[in-house]
């Protein structure tokens, strides 16, 4: 078991990676939830009947009082009415404020149950215990909680750490192929963007046969981006990496493509971009492309310029005119350059997009 601590002003918390982690949950809990009484785990439909099991005997055998809430499976689940949902059976369930809350599942659990904790009683602990390779590389660093609304993805929510993320590598096995390969478009983009070896460490052997590797390298280097800027405003940025595009191709396709095939798109696009505007060498495009193509992710889109930055001009992330867009200069490293939102047609097409 490899661990890692994030230490936060004025707070820190460990995030554990290993094997069979899931059963011996509480031995580690414990320490971080001195005098909890209750635990309220949310999961998924999909996760619950696999994983619940091995989980909560070890909960209840350390003395904690559990109480489970199991959503559909789903983005559709990450709602307002949802969340609501969750409160009043917190209350129900005498929740306090010395209990936590714990995160079984996918991000979309991670995001609705953050949330939750944040907000219920003005805001109490929260493990995670994330069950996708996307949650343990990407949610369980940098405290993003968020619900849907109506308007867009995320549009209500609260930065909230939580308290200790468990992940436990066996629950991978057990994962679609689909989302699988999602997980790794997400840790590629760490590869790509300032770890060479770690980009040719996945070339050399599939992400599944190193997960333990995969995961502590991938959190150990969101957690230095997200430590030197907690609230998203310099560093942080460049793990937008293959998402200002991968975004609007996610919104085009109403969700049917899924994020990590859209973030795989996205760097491909931009690194051919990078390549035609004398940014980046011939060669990086190439290992981008091959190593997508090894993880069998997606590297053109159909949509077009115009139906793209309707959709990106409209992100949040537009601030006064100018776009910052991640550009790939080698593997392993990469440049914010913030752009007027103008000049994204053309980024585009240099791209490949017609
Ligand atoms: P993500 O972490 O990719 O944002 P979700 O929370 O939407 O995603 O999870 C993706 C899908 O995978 C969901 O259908 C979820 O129920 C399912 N899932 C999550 N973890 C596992 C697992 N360990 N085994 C099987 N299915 C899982
Ligand atoms: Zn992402």
């Amino acid at each position: 078991m490899k661990t890692l601590s994030v230490t936060l002003p004025g707070r820190s918390y460990d995030i554990l990676i290993g094997s069979g982690l899931l059963a011996r949950a509480a031995e580690h809990l414990r320490p971080v939830l001195p005098r909890a009484k209750k635990l309220f785990v949310v999961t998924d439909s999909n996760v619950a009947p696999i994983y619940l099991s091995a989980l909560i005997p070890g909960l209840e055998r350390a003395g904690f009082e559990t109480a489970c809430r199991e959503i559909p499976a789903g983005e559709g689940s990450k709602s307002p009415a949802m969340l609501s949902a969750l409160w009043e059976d917190m209350m129900d369930f005498g929740l306090t404020r010395t209990d936590a809350v714990i995160a079984l599942g996918g991000g979309v659990v991670g995001d609705l149950a953050g949330f939750a904790a944040a907000t219920y009683l003005r805001g109490i602990r929260f493990i995670q215990v994330p069950t996708t390779l996307l949650a343990m590389v990407d949610s369980s660093v940098g405290g993003k909680t968020a619900v849907d609304l109506d308007g867009g993805k995320n549009q209500a929510g609260a930065f909230w750490q939580p308290s200790l993320v468990v992940c436990d590598c066996d629950v991978l096995d057990t994962l679609p192929e689909r989302e699988y390969r999602c997980g790794c478009a997400e840790v590629i983009k760490y590869g790509l963007l300032n770890n060479a070896p770690f980009f040719n460490d996945l070339m050399e052997t599939p992400a599944k046969e190193q997960y333990e590797h995969v995961i502590s390298t991938c959190v150990e280097m969101k957690k230095q981006v997200v430590l030197s800027d907690e609230f998203d405003r310099g560093e942080r940025q460049k793990l937008n990496l293959g998402h200002t595009i991968g975004h609007a191709v996610e919104q085009c396709s109403g969700f049917t493509l899924l994020h990590g095939e859209c973030v795989a798109i996205g760097m491909a696009v931009i690194t051919r971009a990078a390549v035609k505007k004398g940014f980046c060498a011939k060669e990086t495009l190439d290992a981008a492309e091959k190593i997508l193509k090894l993880y069998d992710l997606p590297d053109q889109t159909a949509y077009s310029t115009d139906e793209l930055l309707n959709m990106a001009l409209a992100d949040k992330k537009v601030a006064n005119g100018k776009i910052s867009l991640i550009v790939p200069e080698a593997v392993g490293k990469c440049s914010i350059r913030p752009v007027p939102a103008e000049a994204l047609r053309e980024w585009m097409q240099a791209g490949g997009i017609v």
